[in-house]
């Protein structure tokens, strides 16, 4: 198994979750981050960090499609471990509905 991350990232962006990470498995993309699949060792640390509740263990039913999107992107974007600000209308977004299909970006981040 492994940690995915889901919806709720999209435009938050927090990333509280990438500086408890030990094996700095969190990569970034323009407005949400995903967690290599084959990196994580499955610890849990990052899950109640978050504050969106966007992560889960890919045990839960229904995430199928967050682990190929968490799988496809950590290939394709940087690395992340140390916090930078939140997006400034990251509060505006939070607990919104459907945020891949309105706003997903399949562009990188900036990474560390
Ligand atoms: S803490 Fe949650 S919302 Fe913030 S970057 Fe990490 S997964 Fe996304
Ligand atoms: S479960 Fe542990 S190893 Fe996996 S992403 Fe979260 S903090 Fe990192």
């Amino acid at each position: 198994m492994t940690y995915v991350v889901t919806d709720n990232c999209i435009k938050c962006k927090f990333m509280d979750c990438v500086e408890v990470c030990p094996v700095d498995c969190f990569y970034e993309g323009d407005n949400m981050l995903v967690i290599h699949p084959d990196e994580c060792i499955d610890c849990g640390v990052c899950e109640p960090e978050c504050p969106a509740e966007a992560i889960k263990p890919d045990t839960e039913p229904g995430l199928d499609k967050w682990l190929k999107v968490n799988t496809q992107y950590a290939e394709l974007w940087p690395n992340i471990t140390i916090k930078r600000d939140p997006p400034a209308d990251a509060e505006k977004y939070d607990g919104e509905t459907g945020k891949f299909e309105k706003y997903f970006s399949a562009e990188p981040g900036q990474g560390d």
